[in-house]
């Protein structure tokens, strides 16, 4: 699918990729008019897309346009459960959005199951992010979908950690799964995007409806840019988790650090520093390896001392370091991490 989706028809002649198109109106009478509402390169990338996490994939102009077109869908007032940790900027964007009374947000450990539901009683919509940015905290999924939806709350699972090649939140029974492409899927620290995949097509071209009016329209070269990337997520994920996993053994017992957080899959895990956040940004310092940015899931490992920013929540460590596995060789990944721990410490 990964490979094979999103393409032209197999047609002698036609190019085997999904050219760039860049237009903003198309001749009228046809199916595609106007680039915000569709446009052919956008296209291309919404049907990869769908068809990895098995719905129906609107994209945005960023993982938090996606997030802001679901949180229009929250009626007035309607209240909004969400994990402590979830990702920075849904965080504080709901902080406001409850600061104004747009919304009521009530905040819940991810991974502790029974208050998820308790909190579900009346809520309009479950955001659920698994395994959690940066604290890699893992939901129940299944449990907490099921239990959500007899409490007639719609459930949005944003799968940015773990991608559909680990978990595709929609079989589970999830209503929404949200992406940052910024991140694994396009795979190459080169391109801001998000999409949105529902199971149910009305849903679907509700949300298309947001991307329409608020405007956060992607771009055809972003798209085509993410396509490309997203051709080797499957080799990409493979190579990272397999890195994770050995580096996450290793770092468990070492001197520098007071705990590995790695859930058993996927390519981020996080550390607690010992020596808190003066050891933490030493070791950002220090490396040569890995490279001190934010973001993550990228061809290159990058690291960062997440209580940097001052939007993060303060539930995070303030020595907390992320770690997001790219595709270098596994032994110069653990090599450089483990001096730098050393020379900081
Ligand atoms: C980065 C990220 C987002 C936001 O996506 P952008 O593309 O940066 O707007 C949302 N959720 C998670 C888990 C992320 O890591």
């Amino acid at each position: 699918m990964v490979v094979r989706s999103g393409r032209p028809p197999a047609e002698p002649g036609q190019p085997l990729n999904q050219p760039i198109v860049p237009a903003s109106a198309f001749h009228g009478g046809g199916s595609i008019e106007y680039a915000r509402e569709e446009a052919p390169t956008t296209t291309a990338l919404e049907e990869a897309l769908g068809a990895l996490e098995h719905g129906t994939a609107i994209a945005f102009s960023s993982g938090m346009g996606a997030a802001n077109a679901v949180m229009d869908l929250v009626p007035p007032g309607g209240v909004v459960v969400a994990p402590s940790a979830a990702y920075t900027g849904v965080a504080a964007r709901l902080r406001e959005l409850d600061t104004i009374d747009r919304i009521a947000l009530r905040i819940v450990e991810a991974d502790d199951t029974a208050a998820v539901l308790a909190a579900c009683q009346g809520a309009s919509l479950l955001w659920l992010e698994s395994p959690t940015n940066p604290t890699l905290q893992v939901a129940d999924l299944p449990a907490c979908i099921e239990g959500a939806h007899a409490a007639g709350t719609l459930v949005l699972v944003d799968n940015t950690f773990a991608t559909p090649i680990l978990q595709t939140p929609l079989d589970l029974g999830a209503d929404i799964v949200l992406h940052s492409v910024t991140k694994a899927l396009s795979g190459h620290s080169d391109l801001i995007l998000g999409a949105l995949v529902a199971a149910d097509a009305g849903l679907a071209e509700r949300l298309r409806g947001r991307r329409v009016l608020l405007g956060a329209v992607p771009s055809a070269f972003d798209c085509y840019l993410a396509l490309r990337g997203l051709r080797t997520l499957a080799l990409r994920v493979a190579r990272g988790q397999e890195t994770a996993r050995l580096v996450s053994d290793r770092l468990t017992g070492h001197p520098n650090v007071e705990r590995v957080r790695y859930p058993g899959f996927g390519t981020i895990a996080a550390i607690d520093v010992a020596g808190g956040a003066d050891a933490a940004d030493a070791l950002c310092r220090e490396v040569r390896v890995w490279t001190f940015a934010t973001s993550l899931g990228g061809v290159e490992s990058l690291l960062e001392r997440r209580r940097r920013w001052p939007l993060e929540s303060q539930r995070v460590p303030v020595g907390l370091v992320r770690l997001s596995f790219g595709i270098e060789d596994a032994g110069d990944l653990w090599t450089d991490l483990d001096h730098a721990l050393r020379a900081g410490g």
